[in-house]
This record gives structure tokens, sequence and C-alpha cells, in this order.
């Protein structure tokens, strides 16, 4: 028999958590105080939680939030779906889970069910559909402990066609996904998303759930396919089946043997009123949508004419664009002054492990435009410019009120320094007179130190030569 290859067909279903004020049903919160990481070690369990959301007898829901209905369209409209208007209706989706108060999780999918949107299609993958529904709470196995601030937050769940054929498409076709969504603000970025990835090889289709991870996604197709070829070497029949992928075994392990559709009993929710989507709500939004980041990308290019390397690495973050953007209007050169945005700023954000957008960081586009501005008319040296942006996080500040620290020296008290110094380094200075050139560098490092940086580079080496030279 000839070796046999098999067509590789993956799909996705990927929750992400909308990124509302409140819950989708209640409400509750959904993050604490400013930044704080839902269901993250800082997040008091169960600080944010009512009867709705824990399931109380005799409680019901509020009517859906708005503001997540109003996300969801967007998320249709940049994934260029087909949003249904009509006859939306919430269903009961039951299980019987710790993680499941109410028995069931409510959603605009399941059996028979219009969803909110079919037929999209994002950088070249169709898109079945996407729906809305509530987040489970979150149970630990080994504590026994259940944490509800997670439960009733608001989902997209979007679901493409099986047409990703290895793991490193998908990796990437998530990263568009992710950056897409971040540039309309629609999910909660540091929430993560959570996907359910299916495969299929010679056999029935696979399900891993709840992978939260790229790295994870990456492992777990990887192992799965090379799984199933391999049964099918041994003449293993491959049936439907759903796995979880255990990280610290680094494989696949049985979950539920079948799960299909009617499994979940689904029925109309009839606490909740057939949801109609507003026309002219969605052709408002239209009108509001943000740049995706490829337009963006393209006016990088051509419209300021910054490298492709730089502009790549510019749209990958909508926050450091827009700084960007605020530059030019600031009438900065950004051509010129491209590697203070993309080394400098970076440099200290990474070096602080911090980004544009966390909470606490406030760095204003004017006040490096100041500060290169200064340097481009040599009131302040690159170095001290440099050293005056390690002070920029978590909080920029104006070169105006720091005028008295931070203007370049003059060239008398440059002058002053390199006496000094070559007075204090007597050795050093003969070291440099009979040849050894390494040393002016140990000399020139003296004098920027005790100027703090703002002696200018170019003129302490004239003067410490000249100084030298004159002796
Ligand atoms: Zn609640």
């Amino acid at each position: 028999m000839a070796e046999k290859t098999f067509p590789v067909k993956i799909g996705l279903e990927i929750h992400g958590y909308l990124d509302t004020r409140e819950k989708l049903f209640c409400m509750c919160l959904v993050s604490g105080d400013r930044g704080l990481v839902v269901g993250g070690s800082e997040d008091m369990p169960n600080s944010r939680i009512c009867p709705i959301c824990t399931g109380t007898p005799g409680s019901k829901p509020m009517a859906p939030n708005v503001e997540a209905v109003k996300k969801m369209v967007q998320i249709a409209l940049v994934s260029r779906s087909r949003i249904n208007y009509d006859n939306l209706i919430w269903q009961r989706k039951h299980y019987d889970w710790a993680d499941n108060p109410k028995g069931y999780q409510t959603t605009i999918s399941g059996a028979h069910a219009t969803t909110n949107a079919v037929g999209g299609k994002f950088k070249g993958i169709n898109l079945t559909e996407l729906h809305l529904e509530e987040d489970p709470a979150q149970w630990n196995p080994e504590t026994g402990r259940i944490n509800y601030n997670r439960s009733g937050l608001p989902l997209v769940e979007i679901v493409t066609e099986p047409e990703f054929s290895n793991s490193e498409q998908v990796i990437e076709w998530l990263k568009g996904l992710v950056l897409s969504l971040s540039y309309i603000k629609a999910v909660r970025k540091n929430a993560g998303i959570k996907v359910d990835v299916n495969v299929s090889t010679y056999g029935e289709r696979v399900e891993m759930k709840n992978l939260n991870s790229l790295e994870k996604i990456r492992k777990a197709i990887d192992y799965e396919i090379a799984r199933q070829v391999e049964n099918f070497e041994k003449g293993i029949e491959q049936k439907r089946d759903t796995l979880a992928f255990d990280e610290k075994l680094g494989k696949t392990v049985k979950m539920r043997s079948k799960e299909g559709a009617s499994d979940y009993r689904f029925i109309p929710d009839p606490d909740l009123p057939v949801m109609k989507i507003d026309k002219k709500m969605v052709s408002e939004i239209k009108k509001e949508m943000p740049e995706m980041p490829e337009v963006k990308l393209e006016r990088l290019l051509k419209k300021y004419e910054v490298g492709e390397k730089d502009a790549k690495i510019l749209t990958r973050n909508l926050e450091l664009v827009e700084f960007f953007e605020k530059l030019v209007e600031f009438g900065i050169d950004v051509k010129k002054n491209m590697s203070w945005v993309t080394i400098e700023l970076l440099r200290v954000l990474n070096y602080n492990k911090k980004t544009l957008e966390d909470e606490d960081v406030e760095i204003l586009p004017e006040h490096l435009g100041e500060l290169i501005r200064a340097v481009e008319k040599k009131e302040i040296t690159v170095l001290k410019a440099k050293q005056i942006m390690n002070d920029f996080v978590p909080k920029s500040f104006s070169l105006k009120d720091h005028e008295e620290e931070i203007g370049s020296i003059s060239r008398e008290a440059v002058e002053n320094l390199c006496q000094q110094v070559i007075d204090e380094n007597a050795h050093v200075v003969e070291e440099y007179k009979s040849g050894k050139d390494a040393s002016l560098n140990y000399l020139i490092g003296a004098v920027m130190r005790l100027s703090e940086r703002r002696a200018d580079f170019k003129i302490v080496t004239e003067v410490m030569r000249g100084l030298i030279e004159g002796e």
C-alpha cells in the first residue's frame, strides 16, 4: 500500500471576553479595581457577584447588556459577517458542572438557533457564525472553591470553518484576529481568549477544549495530528471525540466521550425576550469603526514613508501607532526621528515591563515631541534625552518643568570638567599619550558621568584631545 497523506482540517471556536463595564445579565462589574485581570491573583474572589450571576433560585436575568451587543456588532463588521437582525432567541444550554450554578448557560446559539451573525470571512478563513453568550464561573478542582466573578461575563464566540491545515497557520491567523479586535477595543486584551480546536485527519473530528494560550494551541494541534496519523497506521478507527490537552503531560487526554448538540437540551429561555438588533444602531457603529491594522499599515508606508519593518512594529499595537500619529500631528519629522518611538520608547517600556495600554502608564506624545525638538535644536544631548526618557515611565513630563537639571552645559563648563578629570587621572593621561587610544574613552566617560550626561559627547572629545595635546 502506498503511503497515505491526509488532508488535515482544523477548525476553531474562539471565545473572547467583551470589553464592557458590566456583566451580560446583571450590573456586576466586569473588573474590580482598574487594571486588575479578571480572575487574576489580585482580584478578590467572589467580590463582584449578585443573585443573578450566582444563579440563586428565584433570580431572573436583566435585559442583555447593550454595550456587549454593540461590541458583538463591531466584531461582526470587522469579520465581514452577515448580521441577523431578528428572531434572536436566547437559549438555555444545559450541562451539569460545578462552574455552572444555574445548570445552564445562556447563549444565542444551539439547535435551530438564529445566531448573531453568519458567513463572515477573516484573512482568508470563512467564519461559520458568531454569537453572544455568558461565561460560566471558575471552579478549582483541587480546592473545590468556586469563584463567581467570571460567571456571567459577556463572551463572543467566533466559529470558523475547518479550513486551517497546520498549527502555524492557526497561530498567525489568531494573532491577526486578536490585533484587529484590539483595534476596535472589543475584547478585553489582558483577559485573553479561550479556544476550542477541532482537528480531523482520516476519521471523525476530535475537539480539544479550552486552550487558553497560543503556545498551548500550537502544541495541542501538533500533538493531535501526530497521534491521529499514528492511530491510522495501527488501524484504529477515529471516532468523534472531545479531549483536553494536558500541558504537563504534553498530550491530549480523554474528557467526554461524545457530546452532540442534542445533549445540551437547548430550550428558549422564558425569562428573556427575543432579541432584535436595531439597524440604525448598526449603521451608527459602522460610521464610527476605527481603521483596521492593514489600512493603518498602508498609510504609514505611503503617506509617512515609514520603512516596512518600522511600520509593522508600529501597527502591531494600536496605542503605539496612535502615539506615533500624534507625533506627526505635533509636527515632528517622524521619518527622521523614528527610532525615538520604535527603539527608545519601546526600550523604556520593556525595561519597566509596561506597555502603553497599562492603566498606570501615562506617556504623552507631546512630551516626547518636546524632547525630540530639544535634541534637534541641540539644547540637550541625545544621551541626556535618552536618560530623561528613562523617567518617562510611568508618567512623562514636560522639559519646561525640569529645565534647570537637563539643559546642555556650556563649553566652558565642559572644559572645567575635562581639566578636573585630567588632574585626577594623570596615569590614564600618560597611557593615552604613550599610544593607548582606549584610555581616551575612559577619560571621556568620566566627564560624561560628572556632567550627568548633559555634556555633548563630541564637544567633550574635542576639548579633551585639545587639552591633553596642548599640555
Ligand atoms: Zn451579578
